[in-house]
């Protein structure tokens, strides 16, 4: 097989892993409809930037069988695996063209997950002490892998990730018998301490060798299984805490394969990803628990609305608060306040006082903000004491589609 051959199975298999970005946004784009190869996706980085990667599997021949997956060893598909310096130059060749900043490598389970993990080990290892590669590299981590082949690895990456793939150890269990809970998270966990290790090693000698900079990640597959959105946000509130995660992405569970044991999907649920992904952001980023936002009586996100706008309506009592007054941790629990306006509105209320202008400036989606806050308490919505109203005049069609196109204001 000639290697454009290997290029087109490897690259089209690994669209499927989304641990670079939402595969809701607009930023996964293939560029080959611009005449440069196929494989090569925008990852957004956390500043808000997007840089190309090349995406490639190193093998799509698998010993596993997970019902969930394209490359799993029952199904009939080509099949095609890297040598070592193919993968290489082309890399090399992609990024001196300017085409990449980096490399998103991952790979199905070939020969065993040693024999695996060491490849891309080398493959990561050869790019970085034999061609000085400088762009960016992310490393799969191969459930079942020895712990020393990943800390190796981990010197060479920017970051890696291990995928936990599906909310719990029963769904696991029966959809990826091949795998199970300890060979994910025992790496998850070895990674996480020395991820911590070395930047306190980093902060106490200047020239430590650091070990994954960008930190790990995880990727969760949603709605191939069935539990409810409390359980995922409160596994990944766990994660967060427990594993010293990065990040975590959700993928829409997509039906690639015929298999009794998957859920008879026909279209991924986007929308049920997306709100995960802003559940994410206030666990992560904005001072929310898993408990602020669902409970055992209310399972799942709702579709209407964005978690914190339903967060704000249901603690409807401590609102409206005053934007020249309220410490920054309860401004950015306003629905249309993001964590850069909140910060923005701490600086310039030192100067002077703000009124509603001075927040469309400042970058504060007043169209729902309105509802939640009085500017030296003058009140802006039209009704002041009523949650059911205000999700009414939120949802109304007028105000639908951005508010279901925005993911957070900032
Ligand atoms: S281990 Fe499972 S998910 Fe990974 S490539 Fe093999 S079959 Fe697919």
């Amino acid at each position: 097989m000639d290697l454009k051959d290997k290029f087109k199975i490897l690259s089209s298999s690994a669209k499927f892993d989304v641990a670079s970005e939402p595969s809701i946004s607009t930023t996964l784009m293939n560029l080959e409809k611009n005449n440069t190869p196929g494989g090569i996706y925008y990852s957004r980085a956390s500043n808000g930037g997007c840089a190309p990667l090349l995406k490639v599997l190193f093998s799509n021949s698998c010993i596993y069988d997970c019902a969930y997956c394209i490359n799993r060893r029952s199904n009939n598909i080509p099949r095609a695996t890297f040598k070592m310096e193919e993968l290489i130059s082309l890399t090399l060749n992609l990024y001196k063209r300017k085409l990449i900043r980096g490399l998103f490598l991952s790979s199905a389970v070939f020969g065993s997950p040693n024999t695996t993990m060491t490849m891309l080990y080398l493959t990561a290892k050869k790019l970085r002490e034999e061609h000085n590669f400088p762009g960016y590299i992310h490393l799969k981590i191969i459930p079942g892998a020895d712990l020393e082949i990943i800390r190796k690895a981990g010197f060479y990456a920017d970051r890696m990730s291990v995928n936990l793939e599906l909310p719990s150890e029963k769904s696991l269990t029966y959809l990826a018998p091949d795998k199970n809970k300890s060979s994910i998270l025992t790496p998850m966990n070895y990674v996480g301490k020395k991820y911590q290790e070395s930047k306190e090693q980093k902060n106490k000698y200047k020239n430590s060798p650091i070990f994954i900079p960008g930190g790990q990640s995880t990727q969760l597959v949603i709605g191939a299984s069935p539990e409810s959105d409390f359980h995922i946000i409160k596994l990944v509130e766990k994660l967060y805490s427990n594993f010293h995660l990065t990040r975590v992405y959700y993928s829409a569970f997509q039906r690639v394969n015929e298999d009794p044991r998957l859920p008879n999907i026909t279209n991924p649920s986007l929308l049920r990803e997306h709100r995960l992904y802003q559940a994410d952001w206030l666990i992560r980023c904005y001072g929310f628990s898993s408990s602020d936002i669902l409970n055992e009586e209310e399972k799942f996100l709702d579709e209407e609305l964005d978690p914190k706008t339903k967060w704000a309506l249901r603690n409807y009592h401590m609102f409206p608060i005053e934007i020249n007054t309220a410490p920054y941790e309860l401004l950015i629990k306003v629905p249309g306040i993001g964590l850069k306006s909140a910060k923005k509105i701490v600086t310039s209320r030192k100067k002077s006082s703000l009124n509603f202008d001075n927040l469309k400036n400042i970058g504060v989606v007043l169209k729902r903000a309105k509802y939640f806050i009085t500017c030296n308490g003058k009140y802006y919505g039209k009704i002041y004491n009523n949650p059911e109203i205000v999700k009414k005049l939120i949802t109304s069609k007028k105000q639908t589609n951005s508010l279901q196109l925005s993911l957070f204001d900032n």
